[in-house]
């Protein structure tokens, strides 16, 4: 089974030999307590960047984004925070306007986002 790109109305799968798939940042549970802030920032991230409500109840793990959303085609470590590519920007599958924050559906996203910690 290939897999699909898990951003909104992009048809990217992993038998397409010419584009890269990449995991979820991961936060590693062995890691120092400020490196596993900057791991968890970045999924977050990920997951904002997606806006995508039914991603709360699946499974990360399994999901995968290619490299025509990001500038470089690849993405940047947890680190790399600044960097373009800190999560996934280009051909996201919806309109980036300024103030949707504020609209329903984006309060419920960042509602969900919130139960998304796995820092314990
Ligand atoms: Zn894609």
């Amino acid at each position: 089974m290939p897999t699909l790109c898990a951003i909104v109305g992009c048809s990217n799968k992993t038998t397409n030999k010419n584009i890269s798939f990449y995991r979820f940042p991961k936060v590693k549970m062995n890691a120092a307590s400020d490196l596993k802030m900057k791991m968890n920032k970045q999924q977050n991230a990920w997951l904002k960047s997606l806006r995508r409500l039914d991603l709360a109840n699946k499974n990360i793990d399994y999901m995968r984004v290619c490299s025509a959303h990001f500038k470089s085609g690849k993405p940047a470590k947890y680190q790399d925070e600044n960097d373009p590519d800190w999560c996934p920007t280009l051909n996201m599958g919806y309109c980036v306007t300024r103030g949707v924050a504020t609209s329903p559906v984006m309060k419920r996203i960042k509602e969900l986002l919130k139960g998304y910690s796995r820092i314990k």
